[in-house]
């Protein structure tokens, strides 16, 4: 089964730290285990007859099949069956998992899709990103994207020496490849990726051109340190059902002098090329489509255990209880249809891929960075002091005090065993280190939510709305002055 070889295969001499140590088998370490244990099952459903139709498509008529995310939609089918794809392995994971690997291999398939078009840009590109893009498919690599750079001084930039020379950029120029130096924020799930996709997230200038340029990183590359963050990530199932299993890790990379083969480097040294490859339209609708087909999968829960909590501890009779119970569907609707009119208005772009209608999809981003931190505090209202008054462990329903446990921990609906489980799952979510995550997530993932908003502004046709309103003042106009002269 394919899960056993995805794990199996992270024992590749990868750098990975974690609380001052390196880490030498994630698979046996607590930090990890869940989460892979987690991957491994998902990685399976592309091997079970009953499973590999939703997560996967077969690959040109073969046996294989590989994870949707690598198809290339040119029909409306084939646009659900990535859809699907994504929804799937989401709900597996009870939308706690984000970064499964489809996102960033959604840019790789976004840029195989357009390889024509970007092959005029820069010559060999369709030669090297095609062979990339077989190799990840047919062996299932798990990709990660990291784009931001390192939080030093946010009001200085590359002509500052101090932010420049930690801002990834390279060094070396060699007949093998070129050499980089530098760091990367933030690479969620680094610690079992593959290969990493690289660019930076500026817009950059000519000058710039050793900051310039979009790269695939092997995580085993010498030279590459991927640091983690604290873990989240619990052993205690029963206790936090969520960190036992979902910890999707969070890294910084520090690149220490790291080689990146010819083949590996997509572009570089041209910023306006790395603009027009890193913005391409493909691969952003394609990537980003994954991102909120994902999050309906994860409001719908947080969704779900606010219902429980309020029929257990019976306040969903409450109408202020039932209005926020009634947003909580509003935003899973909002975000609903907001996917399915992205399909629905989906466009055969100039390299004949159907892709989903981006403008849908970057309200959904946005408007997704209020809604989640907005859900977990709903749950917070729904129940109160409730999460805070369990005990610390179920194990007190089988000791001594079992009989009083049974008693005062008993709900409206549910038994006092139940009342306590659900009760910890929703810490889960609103108060364990990996809930705030989970909301920070949300605020962040996208970028900037102050700077997406302004973005949706600066991109849209305005004229479209203001050439409305100059032609009614014009004709209102002109109604008064005749009004003027009838009198
Ligand atoms: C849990 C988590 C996981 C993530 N995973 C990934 C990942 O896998 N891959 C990846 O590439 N990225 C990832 N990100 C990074 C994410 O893309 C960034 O956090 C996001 O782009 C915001 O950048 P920043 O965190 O550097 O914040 P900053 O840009 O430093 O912003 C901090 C504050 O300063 C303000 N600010 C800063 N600069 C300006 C400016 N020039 N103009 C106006 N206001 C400014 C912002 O509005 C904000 O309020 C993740 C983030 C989080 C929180």
């Amino acid at each position: 089964m394919r899960g056993e070889r995805f794990i199996t295969s992270l024992n590749d001499g990868r750098m990975v730290w974690l609380n001052g140590m390196k880490v030498t088998q994630l698979d046996a370490h607590p930090a990890f285990r869940g989460t892979l244990a987690t991957l491994r099952s998902l990685f399976d459903t592309l091997d079970d007859p009953q499973t590999r139709d939703q997560a996967g498509y077969r690959i040109d008529g073969r046996e294989a099949y590989a994870h949707s995310s690598f198809l290339v939609p040119y029909t409306s089918e084939q646009l659900a069956q990535r859809s699907r794809a994504f929804a799937y392995w989401s709900k597996q994971c009870n939308g706690m998992m984000s970064r499964l690997s489809d996102y960033a291999r959604s840019f790789i398939t976004g840029w195989y899709a357009a390889r024509q078009e970007l092959d005029r840009l820069e010559p060999g590109f369709a030669q090297k990103i095609t062979a990339y893009y077989e190799q990840v498919r047919d062996n299932d690599l798990f990709l990660t994207t990291a784009i931001i750079d390192p939080q030093i001084d946010r009001s200085s930039g590359l002509d500052d020496h101090r932010i420049a020379s930690r801002f990834l950029h390279v060094v070396k120029e060699t007949s093998d490849g070129i050499v980089v130096r530098g760091a990367k924020m933030i690479a969620t799930g680094a610690p079992y990726t593959h290969d990493f996709v690289i660019f930076s997230f500026l817009k950059l200038e000519q000058a710039h051109r050793q900051h310039a340029h979009v790269l695939i990183v092997p995580a085993n590359s010498p030279g590459l340190h991927i640091v983690c963050r604290q873990s989240f990530a619990s052993d205690k199932e029963h206790d936090a059902p969520l960190s036992a299993s979902y910890d999707e890790m969070d890294a910084v990379l520090f690149f220490d002098d790291v080689l990146i083969p010819w083949e590996r480097v997509l572009m570089y040294g041209d910023a306006d090329k790395v603009m027009s490859l890193r913005a391409h339209a493909t691969a952003n609708a394609l990537a980003f489509h994954q991102n909120v087909v994902r999050y309906v999968a994860k409001l719908e829960f947080i969704t779900g255990v606010t219902f429980a909590v309020a029929e257990a501890i019976g306040v969903s009779g409450f109408l202020h209880i039932q209005e926020k119970l009634g947003e909580l569907l509003t935003q899973i609707d909002s975000i609903k249809a907001l996917v399915i009119a992205s399909e629905a208005q989906a466009k055969v772009d100039a390299n004949g891929v159907l892709i989903p209608e981006l403008s849908y999809i970057h309200t959904a981003r946005n408007i997704g960075t209020k809604f989640y931190p907005r859900a977990v505090e709903i749950l917070q209202q729904v129940g109160g002091g409730g999460f805070v008054q369990i005990p610390s462990s179920i194990e007190d329903f089988y000791g001594t005090i079992s009989g009083l446990m049974n008693q005062y921990f008993e709900g409206a609906t549910v038994s006092a065993e139940k009342k306590v489980q659900l009760f910890k799952l929703a810490w889960d979510l609103v108060g364990s280190p990996l809930g705030s995550r989970h909301e920070l997530y949300e605020r962040f993932y996208a970028g900037d939510p102050v700077r997406g908003y302004a973005n949706q502004y600066l991109m849209f046709d305005k004229e479209s709305l203001t050439a409305p309103i100059w032609k009614l003042i014009k004709e209102s106009a002109k109604r008064g002055a005749m009004h003027t002269e009838i009198k």
